[in-house]
This record gives structure tokens, sequence and C-alpha cells, in this order.
């Protein structure tokens, strides 16, 4: 057969480059040894989940680490999932977690020598070496239809046999050229499909980054490396495009190891060399007893969407994330606090080789603890930026005076005390923890535990005592006072001794008058918080809470 000619009548474009021409506009990066060049190479949904971030992350630490490269390939072979804005979305996502690429995509950047990022804008090169694989005899054009394919497939699966277009069931593969000829003369649609050249009784080991030695089988498929619309398939591009682009490691999802096969074979035929390949494990949670995989339709805590609405801090989620990418990395951060998680000697193999477990509690403690390691001032930007974003008019409001709610921070992180507190897990619940130093969001759940004439009569003797500039101590002194006054236990030795002979102890007093106040009966330090609200609003609730 004139494969030369096949070749011309295939593929006739005139705007393809002699292949060696490939190589000098893509030439091997001029990097340190060691160094990784990796990507993230999402089709255009724009829809980004956590099990993203998490490879995404591995990928960028790999390279930044190694001082690599980090690009952004958008793979859009397959024209039905494009959504409007999704590549500014992906990116605005990773950026929201520190996770920034070097170049590729919508990335401005002088390092943008590799493009076009978009693989669609990218035909001529894949064209250019599928039809030099038709000349060479190693690919060739099918015209079976989808019923054709959806028959063998069937047969297929009714004898039990391996399923796809190989051996006997590669109907195109011994076309003769009359055949060909006439079939393209008849203008019936074809794709281009790789002719393999491997054996199913072949093994041999591959060393995977992450999951470390496996067997694996030569590629007898022949897959469809150009579809009927000139596009090439996943499989293809993806030889072609990580070598073009210099890819030295594919980080990947663990789906994509059974195609692993029909890669090598792939870059074998097209003459490049390999990058390296590290499969990443699925994220995982445990639902009632039993691990499964977190899934788009059950679990909402895997779309990106909800640590943003819920206001994680997104350093602890890249944190939470370290943890399950290297377990090694919670110890290195409680020997090294003051540094910074991009200061962790990541690696990539040491990551698990088997399902990562998810667990929401873990992050709620890594949050927390991330939180109290703010001061009010950053604590305020951080809780204002998710307000202006999720909250809503009061919120705004609220947030508007950042004098008071500084100080309101200050008060339940426990600055200037002996320990900071870590009440606060992320800016949905803490912005409902601080509502009640505002009248208008106040709620006061008026649950005392003494009758309304004991009641009334501590927060009258209070009100009348009240004297905003008092201290803890000259608070606690009148709270005494009062305590006795009303037939309740000044110092709780006595009321341990002799309960009989109190309404209670001044703890109680204490309790009435945090009811009064705050609505309820557990708050930080009261003294401070009437110290926040000020003589005017400290006293009109005083005055609202008598029991009518
Ligand atoms: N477009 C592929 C995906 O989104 C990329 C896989 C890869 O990283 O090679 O799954």
């Amino acid at each position: 057969m004139d494969l030369q000619k096949l070749a011309d009548t295939l593929i006739p474009d005139n705007d393809l480059l002699p292949l060696e021409r490939y190589e000098e506009l893509y030439p091997p990066r001029q990097l340190e040894k060691g160094a990784e060049v990796t990507r993230l190479a999402p089709s255009p949904t724009g829809f980004i989940h956590l099990g993203n971030l998490y490879s995404a992350l591995a990928d960028e630490r790999a390279a930044h680490t190694t001082g690599g490269i980090f690009y952004l390939r958008i793979e859009d072979t397959d024209e039905k999932r494009k959504v409007e804005g999704a590549v500014e979305s992906v990116i605005r996502s990773l950026r929201y977690f520190g996770v920034n690429f070097d170049e590729g995509a919508e990335i401005d950047s002088p390092l943008n020598k590799y493009g076009p990022y978009y693989q669609r804008r990218r035909a001529s090169v894949y064209r250019a070496f599928a039809k030099d694989l038709i000349r060479r005899g190693l690919a060739y054009p099918c015209f079976c239809t989808e019923e054709e394919l959806d028959k063998v497939r069937e047969e297929q699966t009714a004898n039990k046999l391996i399923t796809g277009y190989y051996g006997e069931f590669a109907k195109c593969r011994n076309l003769t050229e009359e055949q060909i000829y006439s079939n393209l003369e008849a203008g019936k649609p074809f794709v281009i499909r790789l002719k393999s050249q491997g054996d199913t009784a072949n093994k041999m080991t591959f060393r995977d980054r992450i999951k470390g030695d496996i067997t694996v089988t030569e590629n007898d498929q022949d897959v469809v490396i150009l579809k009927s619309d000139g596009i090439p398939t996943y499989h293809f591009a993806h030889a072609i495009d990580d070598h073009f682009m210099r890819t030295t490691l594919v980080i990947r999802g663990e789906e994509w190891l059974s195609s692993l096969p029909i890669h090598i074979e792939l870059f074998k035929v097209l003459g490049f060399s390999m990058p390296a390949y590290g499969h990443t494990c699925s994220l995982m949670k445990v639902d009632g007893g039993t691990k499964r995989k977190l899934s788009k339709r059950k679990d909402p805590e895997l779309s990106l969407d909800y640590y943003r609405k819920e206001g994680y801090y997104p350093l602890a989620v890249v944190k939470y994330l370290m943890t399950l990418l290297n377990s090694n990395f919670e110890e290195w951060s409680r020997k090294n606090p003051s540094l910074s998680y991009t200061q962790f000697p990541f690696s990539i193999s040491k990551m698990g080789r088997s399902g990562a477990l998810f667990d929401i509690e873990k992050l709620n403690d890594i949050s927390k603890n991330e939180l109290s390691l703010l001061s009010e001032k950053e604590m305020y930007d951080f809780l204002n930026g998710w307000v202006q974003e999720f909250g809503d008019e009061k919120d705004k409001a609220h947030f508007a005076d950042r004098n008071y709610v500084e100080r309101i921070l200050a008060l339940i992180m426990g600055i200037g005390g002996k320990k900071r507190r870590k009440d606060i897990e992320r800016a949905a619940t803490a912005v409902r923890m601080i509502d009640y130093f505002f009248d208008d969001a106040f709620v006061p759940d008026y649950s005392y535990r003494f009758d309304k004439d004991t009641v009334n009569e501590v927060i009258a003797a209070y009100s009348e005592v009240y004297d905003p500039a008092d201290d803890n101590q000259a608070w606690f002194a009148k709270v005494k006072q009062i305590a006795s006054g009303a037939g309740f236990a000044a110092e709780m030795s006595e009321y341990k001794a002799h309960p009989e002979n109190f309404k209670g102890s001044v703890a109680d007093v204490a309790e009435i008058l945090r009811i009064a106040v705050t609505g309820m009966p557990n708050s930080p330090d009261l003294c401070t918080i009437m110290n926040i609200l000020g003589r005017e609003r400290t006293l009109s609730r005083l005055a609202a809470a008598m029991i009518k």
C-alpha cells in the first residue's frame, strides 16, 4: 500500500511542519537537575473539587520544592463539556487556596513558551504526528459505525472477552487499499486508530512514583487517536502534549492506571521518552462504618465551594490536605511551628498508595488551630472577606464597625489572656457567635434557674451599682455584695459547707447577670463583654432582662 499517499489523503493539511520543527519550537526546558515540570490538565467544565485541589497541591508542591514549573493545560477536546468562564474559575478557586500556576492557559507569564495551552488550538501538532504514524504504517483509518462497534462490544461481553478494538475485532486494521479508497469516495466518516504492535501476553514492570512497582501488560488495543472531527483523544493528546510541554512528572487520578499500557505504547511509537507518573488514590470517607469514595452527589464537602461558603480558612484546608498527601507533614509542622507549609520537604514518594481518608473533624481541628494564631486584625480581615461575599445586610452592617468587631474578636480569641482560645472554626459559625453583641441580632434565651423575685432583685441591684469603669475585681466585688444581700453565699467555700443556708452561690448570681446581658448561660468574661457593649447597651439589656 502507498502509505505516503494514504497519509496525504487522510490528512491533507498544508499547515503541518516537519516533525523536527516541533522539537525546535518546544525545546527541552533549561532547569536545574531534579526540577519537576508538572501540570494540571482539567477539562473546561470549571467544576473543581477537593480531589482536584489535592492533586493540584501535589503537582504544585512537586514543582515548587524542586525549582520546577507548574502549568495549566486545558483539555478541551470534548466540546460538549465546555462552560463559559470555566478556566478563570479554576484558576481563581486554586489561587484562593494558595495554589498558583507559573505558566499556562490564561496565566499572564513570560514563561508561556510551550503553548497554546488549549488542546483545541493545537490541532496541527496532533495531526502532524498522526500523519506520520499513518505514513509509517502505525495508524490507519477506521470506518466502523457506532452501531457496528456496539454490536462487537455486546458480542465480546456475551463471550466474556475483553471489550475493545483489537485482534480479530479490529475490522478496519487490514482493509485493502481499494476498500479504504472506496469508503473514502463514498464519503464515509472515519477515525484514525493506532495500529497496536503490542501483545497482552507480554508483561512488564512499571515504576509509579506513588504506587511503586506495578506490573502492566502490553497494550493491544487499536485505540482511536484522532476522532472523526480530526480532534485527538485524551490518549494521543496526552502523549504529544506532555512531550512537547516537557512535563517530567504526570500526577493524575488512579482511574488512568488502566490506560497506562496505551500511553506506554504511544510514547514508544512516537519516539518520545516517557515522563514519570504518579497515580493518586481517591479521597475516601467513612460512611456508616464502611469506607467509600467521596461522591459528588452525596458529599457536599467534595465541592470547593463548600469550603468558601462555610468560611474555612484556606490555609487550614491546604494544611489539612498536606497531612493527607504526606503523613509526616503533621509531625514536621509540630516541630516547626513557625515555618510555612511551603518549607516542608514534600515528597511524591511519601504519598499514600491506597485511598486517603478524608475526616472533616480533623480539618475542623486544624482550622481552629490555624485561626487561633491570627491577630484580631487578621481575623477581622478574614471574617470581613467572608461577610462581604456571603453575609447578609445585617452582617455587613455589623462589620462596618471595625473597631467594635476587633474588640469582640480579641475577647473571644483570648488575645491578651494567658492562653489563646480555639473556639473559632470557620467564618460562617464565627459570625453567628458574635451576633449577641449587636442588638438587631440579639436573640436572648432568658432561661433563668431562679424565680422571678430573685432574678429581678439581682438584676435591679446590679443595675444600681453598675459602673462601666469597673475592672474585673471591682465588678466581682459588687457581685459578691449583691449575692449576700439576696440570700446567696458570697464565697464558694461558705456555700459548699452549708448549701441549705443559701439560695445558691455567687456563681449563680453571676449566671443570672450573664443571662441578662448576653442571653445565654455561658460566655467569655462578662465584665469585658459589658465593657465592649458600653454603658447604654448594658443598662438597656439589664432592664429588658427582668421577668415581667
Ligand atoms: N483531562 C484529564 C482529566 O481531567 C487529565 C488527566 C491527566 O492529568 O492526565 O481527568
